[in-house]
């Protein structure tokens, strides 16, 4: 068995194969090649923390295994990260455990391509600004990810509590780009592209404050509650998501489906415009919306990269299993 730790993952595995394999999964995604095994979340009872298994097998690739994580709010005091994951793969063809792979970083990276490969197949082909809302440990993965895909101009950026909004900015300065924080007006009526990265349990951005043409990736509504968009701009935009299903329960549509203004039928799956069996954006004027919900296809996804690139490297840990 191979054993990759967290810390080797930040040599391994970059923004350019966490991309690839994120769109390839999509794509196997949508041609039934893959799929996701029901999530189990619960909380335990203890540390108050949330834990689960995120899970699946793609036999174009054959990846089979599951993401064991969750949430330990104290873990900060203690000088970790409150969101702990491990990646388990599987040989596909016996059964036997194959790897053991960090699952922290990939997270990032994982969840990042996913917004990006939306924004490749979706946003317009002159978009100029990038709005970001939130500015939390994933709103860095997410923007740098996410200016690999068009030629952006500028950064904008709104978050809940503007005292973190410095991580944006320097960010932004690191990719070279100017910044300015601006109210929710100006995010809708200003930005081409919108990611939504945060924890909030109700609407940040609202039908009437975003522009025709604009690309919004929903990235931060991964649970039952949670919303980063209201339900009337959901219904107003073409969706596209990772997994319908979670999209239509635990993801931003969940609120738009539950109301009723929204049918699942309505939701688009990413991985058919990536095969092109779903025309994606087909006008320069239409809202297109992606509900990432974030599904374990994609962890098994860029661990067995990172297990590939480990080998390849020479730095896999080998252990006698
Ligand atoms: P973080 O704790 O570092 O940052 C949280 C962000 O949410 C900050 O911008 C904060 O200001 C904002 N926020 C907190 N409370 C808010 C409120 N009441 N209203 C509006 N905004 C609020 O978290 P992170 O690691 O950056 O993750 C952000 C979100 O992304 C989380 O909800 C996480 O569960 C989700 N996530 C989704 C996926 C996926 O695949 N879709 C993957 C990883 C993380």
């Amino acid at each position: 068995m191979i054993i990759v730790p967290e810390k080797e993952i930040a040599g391994l595995i970059g923004r350019a194969e966490a991309f690839d394999a994120v769109e390839n999964v999509f794509a196997a995604m949508s041609s039934g090649a893959a799929y996701n095994f029901p999530v189990i979340r619960e909380a335990i009872g203890h540390a108050d923390a949330l834990y689960g298994f995120k899970s699946g097998f793609d036999r174009s690739s054959l990846a089979l295994g599951l993401k064991s994580g969750g949430y330990w709010p104290g873990n900060a005091d203690k000088g970790l990260t409150n969101h702990q994951s491990t990646v388990f793969l599987f040989d596909a063809d016996t059964g036997q455990a194959k790897a053991v792979v960090g699952g922290n970083l990939l997270t990032a990276l994982r969840t990042a391509a996913a917004s990006a490969v939306s924004i490749k197949h979706l946003a317009r082909k002159d978009a100029k600004v990038l709005g970001m809302i939130g500015a939390g440990h994933q709103s860095a993965f997410q923007m740098r990810a996410a200016v690999e895909q068009r030629n952006f101009e500028k950064i904008i950026g709104w978050n809940f509590h503007p005292e973190m909004l410095s991580r944006l900015e320097e960010t932004a300065s690191e990719l070279g780009l100017p910044y300015e924080s601006v109210d929710l007006d100006r995010m809708g009526a200003e930005a081409d592209v919108i990611i939504s990265i945060t924890s909030s349990f109700d609407p940040i951005l609202m039908a009437g404050q975003v522009t025709e043409g604009t690309h919004i990736a929903c990235m931060g509504t991964d649970t039952k509650g949670k919303q980063e968009v209201d339900a009337e701009l959901v219904a107003t935009a073409t969706l596209f998501t990772d997994e319908v299903a979670q999209s239509a329960t635990i993801g931003e549509c969940q609120h738009a489906v539950a109301s009723g203004i929204v049918s699942r039928d309505n939701i688009n799956e990413i991985g058919a415009v990536i095969n092109g069996t779903h025309p994606g954006r087909t006008s320069e004027s239409e809202i297109t919306l992606f509900d990432g919900t974030g599904v374990g296809l994609q962890d098994l996804a860029v661990a067995s990269a990172a297990v590939d690139l480990a080998v390849r490297k020479g730095v896999a840990l080998q252990v006698d299993f």
